[in-house]
């Protein structure tokens, strides 16, 4: 197939664009490189572009001959969004309009939208099934829904399909340590405890430890990068003229914040300093997926099924790129 993959040179994107190369595909690659990284993906496939140039993606999608997008680019800081709620909506969902609605024009038939686990807010049960009542409790979870319920109304009206990942906590690196996870300003959790333990930055704070959980911090459902990227490539499979997919991309286990942090100190063998924090605004806490849909429907299943499995890969990418893609 031809696809269109919007801030493929990003983290999940890079890895999936790998794994869809590998699969024969033919990909384009659109990205800014504000956050995606130039190095992370084939220079031949990269066209460098901004989402909000509507007209270059136009072009693209007809001199390409584009059959499918896979649409990854957004901005994806929860705290952020709560901050800075425009720069939210205007990326996340006015230009990713524009972007489906060129789609619609160019007769694009099967379209995988990145969403996430925060568009079911403060779960009513956990694990969390596709079905689940979405009440995002933040800005960047309500750009994410606002533009799943487009995809829904399109696919009504028009001869279009698409699949909506969910994606829980991404987290991991390729198992050759050569594209890993790497975003200015780092805001996540796990890339953050390992620069902790490599001495790069003095602590990482523990955002809460009042929450209504086991020991008191989040709990996520973390899951490896290069299975969110298969994910992409059975989605785009499964697309029909119709379809309207959705399916959550975890493992179905959470682990708190401080059980991360414990499972890098046994990865690296190294302490990680932490400082005790309040909540980080607009966390629900605990967040983790019912994957059996993704697991029955598109027969997905993941190759990293543990938290140790994950976070050795991601170890392995910060020992040999401790500046990230900077050196
Ligand atoms: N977190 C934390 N300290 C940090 C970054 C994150 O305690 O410096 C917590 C955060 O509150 C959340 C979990 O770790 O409960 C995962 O956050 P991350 O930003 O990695 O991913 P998100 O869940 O926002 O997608």
């Amino acid at each position: 197939m031809r696809i269109l993959v919007t801030g493929g040179a990003g983290y999940i994107g890079s890895h999936t664009v790998r794994h869809l190369l590998a699969n024969g595909h033919e990909v384009t690659v659109f990205d800014n490189l504000e956050y995606g990284h130039r190095q992370a993906v084939p220079a031949e496939a990269l066209v460098v572009g901004n989402l909000r140039d509507i007209d270059h993606l136009d072009q693209l999608l007809v001199v390409n001959r584009i059959e499918a997008v896979i649409h990854f680019a957004a901005l994806a800081s929860v705290g952020e969004s709560v901050t800075n709620p425009a720069k939210y909506y205007t990326n996340n969902l006015i230009y990713s309009l524009q972007l489906l609605d060129r789609c619609r024009r160019n007769g694009i038939q099967k379209f995988v939208f990145s969403s996430s686990c925060a568009t079911y807010g403060e779960p009513t049960q956990v694990p969390i099934p596709e079905d689940a009542p979405q009440n995002p409790v933040n800005p960047y979870g309500h750009t994410k829904l606002a533009f799943e319920r487009a995809l829904a109304d399109y696919a009504a009206a028009h001869p279009f399909g698409f699949c909506t990942l969910r994606y829980f906590n991404a987290a991991g690196a390729a198992a050759d340590g050569s594209i890993g996870e790497d975003h200015t300003p780092e805001t996540h959790l796990v890339p953050l405890a390992f620069r902790a333990a490599q001495g790069k930055i003095p602590h990482v704070t523990v955002f809460g430890t009042d929450y209504p959980t086991p020991d008191g911090t989040c709990v996520r459902d973390y899951v490896h990068v290069d299975d969110l990227a298969t994910a992409h490539a059975l989605a785009l499979d499964k697309i029909a003229p119709g379809s309207k997919l959705a399916y959550n991309v975890g493992l179905g286990r959470g682990y708190s914040v401080r059980e991360v942090i414990a499972a890098v100190e046994a990865v690296t063998g190294l302490k990680v300093p932490v400082k005790e924090g309040p909540r980080r605004a607009g966390d629900p806490p605990v967040l983790v997926a019912s994957a059996d849909k993704i697991r029955h429907e598109l027969g997905w299943s993941a190759k990293y099924d543990s938290l140790r499995a994950i976070l050795d890969t991601a170890w392995r990418w910060h020992q040999s790129h401790p500046n990230g893609f900077g050196e």
